[in-house]
């Protein structure tokens, strides 16, 4: 039953603007069918928001007695006992949702409760609230915005394009479903399907959409048999494998009970769990669900209740941090098993998936510098089978890995240096330069073909070198304004988390020396191929170096840096006063 609050928990109601741009009242809108039960909620957008945002889901629905009220500031059906105010148990409680979104937008409210046999609409707008009419609808509610900040203009001022709008949407939409496995969403931008995620896709589908299908196999989930009792709060979620990381935290998605924060309260504990298995500066990416007493839980303290305030913040943050330990050994000793048992010296090689038939050599050359990724981890017997199976070069032995980031090797005369990010980038260009010309780049096609939206310019810039990237086999196509979808990768780099964004980022550098063309592969060959920071495996460099030194140019990187740097033994005696 919808009711006025009280004056006494009106006042202990953080207040604030809750509807500043079109996925505020996405957000206000979905929470409200998730508090109703719903299984299934359908989004339809269109300009971004600015002129239509509708939604509809199949919960309790509200009676036509209570739909006028349901508009008024303060009037909520969540809290109903005094006290409630301290245990919420439910996204909303403030009543303050329809009474906003009114304010500002056209409200047509169209609602069946179940044990109706007949659905009832009533239309809002600024303070008039007209009277439900009877109407034909199915069991559920449906609430259609339109003409958003018309009465604001100024309002309007703040919100970007409909392109960066939606994107905002599309994106809260698909994280917020992370928490939701059991209810089926679906999203639509001016009439066209963005995503669906049936309940049947599990959450594998819903994670691969908002990781990319790459990151996503890297994940683990996070193991409950190490919840020491009862009394700690429950962890839930999936968390990358350290090798797997980002430079930023922006991937790291948390949600306390069933709300998702953007605060930064938890990333220290994540961090704190990673530490002992990552690089400095790395950070994993996943989601954690944190599910704890609701008197435990504040989050009437951000009008859009977006961070929460814990009554013990400290056991919190252990709790994360354990699970995150325990997990990431079992994980970690896991491979080491897997890796022993699976990888004996001189297995036979491993021939990359099959896209061109022969040509066996270059398809497992071309898979080397693709290793140790994700599924495909370190002590990956993919991995140490193709290594093995490529001759180092006879004269260069390899000594060491120095700070991740450089391979230490000699010829007996001279202290060879490679940049391993350098030479892997060489060796990655030329071998996609030489099958673009070729006319035969093979492609690994995605299970999952992910979406990346874009920015305008960024779009733009997108745009014209697809036809480059499509002959290296890097296929996507258009997807709505400004976005694309990744269907295919290269072969062999498949494995790899491949940054869109990064890629464009460097897209509109000179490069001395190479073409429109060989520029948009020197790219996407720079963003598919180890880094500075990555820790390799002696087989690893080793197959590093036996393509380095097959490649035409095996000396500099596409960009122009030097892959290689020798210290000769007389340069090194000099150092040692020994001339
Ligand atoms: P709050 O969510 O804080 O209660 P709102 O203004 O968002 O406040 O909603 C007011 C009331 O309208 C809710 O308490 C609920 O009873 C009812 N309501 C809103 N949306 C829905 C919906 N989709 N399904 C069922 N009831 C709803
Ligand atoms: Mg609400």
């Amino acid at each position: 039953m919808i009711r006025l609050l009280d004056a006494s928990t009106v006042g202990q109601i953080a207040a604030g603007e809750v509807v500043e741009r079109p996925l505020s009242v996405v957000k206000e809108l979905v929470e409200n069918a998730l508090d109703a039960g719903a299984t299934r909620i359908a989004v339809a957008i269109a300009r971004g928001g600015l002129e239509i945002v509708d939604v509809s889901d199949d919960g309790a629905g509200i009676a036509p007695g209570e739909m006028r009220l349901a508009f008024a500031r303060h009037a909520t059906s969540k809290l109903t006992r005094p006290g409630d105010l301290m245990r919420i148990g439910t996204l909303g409680f403030r009543g303050e949702g329809l009474a906003s979104i009114a304010a500002i937008a056209r409200v047509r409210l169209l609602s069946r409760t179940r044990q109706s046999d007949i659905g009832y609409a009533v239309d809002a707008y600024e303070l008039a609230v007209g009277e439900p009419e009877p109407i034909a609808a199915p069991p559920g509610t449906r609430i259609v915005v339109t003409d958003l900040f018309g009465n604001v203009p100024v309002r309007r001022e703040y919100v970007r394009g409909p392109a960066a709008e939606f994107a905002r949407i599309s994106t809260f939409l698909a994280t917020l479903a992370l928490a939701y496995p059991g209810v089926t969403f679906s999203v639509s931008h001016d009439g066209r399907p963005t995503f669906v995620f049936p309940t049947a896709g599990g959450i594998a589908q819903r994670l691969a959409h908002v990781f990319g299908p790459v990151p996503a196999r890297a994940l683990v989930e996070l193991d409950e048999r190490d919840r020491p009792s009862d009394a700690v709060p429950r962890v839930r979620g999936f968390v990358s494998t350290p090798g797997v990381d980002r430079a930023d935290r922006r991937m790291q998605v948390l949600f306390i009970n069933g709300r998702l924060l953007r605060s930064t309260l938890l990333a220290g504990a994540w961090s704190a769990g990673y530490a002992t298995f990552a690089l400095a500066n790395r950070q994993p990416f996943g989601v954690l669900f944190v599910d704890i007493d609701p008197e435990h839980v504040d989050p009437n303290v951000h009008p859009t209740k977006s961070d929460v305030r814990l009554r013990h913040p400290e056991a919190v943050h252990d709790a994360v941090r354990r699970a995150i330990v325990a997990t990431l050994a079992r994980d970690a000793a896991a491979r080491m098993r897997d890796a022993l048992a699976i990888a004996p010296p001189g297995v036979s090689p491993y021939r990359g998936p099959s896209t061109a038939a022969g040509d066996v050599r270059e398809q497992t050359a071309f898979a080397v510098p693709g290793f140790a990724w994700n599924g495909n981890g370190p002590g990956d017997p993919r991995a140490t089978a193709t290594a093995t199976a490529t001759a180092g070069p006879a004269e260069l032995r390899i000594l060491a890995q120095l700070d991740d980031t450089f391979v230490l090797a000699t010829d007996g005369r001279a202290l060879v240096l490679v940049d391993q990010h350098a030479a892997h980038e060489r060796v990655a260009y030329e071998a996609i330069a030489a099958r673009a010309r070729r006319g035969d780049a093979a492609s690994e096609p995605l299970l999952l073909p992910y979406v990346v939206e874009l920015e305008a310019e960024d779009a733009i810039r997108f745009e014209r070198s697809r036809a480059a990237l499509a002959e290296a086999g890097f296929e996507a196509e258009p997807f709505g304004e400004r976005a694309y979808r990744v269907v295919a990768t290269p072969a062999g780099y498949g494995a790899r988390a491949f940054d869109v964004r990064a890629y464009i980022a460097d897209l509109g550098d000179e490069v001395p020396g190479l073409d429109a063309r060989e520029r948009v592969w020197a790219s996407l060959a720079c963003h598919s191929v180890v880094r500075a920071g990555d820790e390799l495996e002696h087989a690893e460099m080793t197959a590093l170096l036996a393509r380095l030194v097959r490649c035409d140019n095996p000396m500099h990187c596409p960009h122009g840096r030097p892959t290689i740097v020798r210290l000769e033994a007389d340069a090194i005696a000099r150092m040692f006063k020994r001339t």
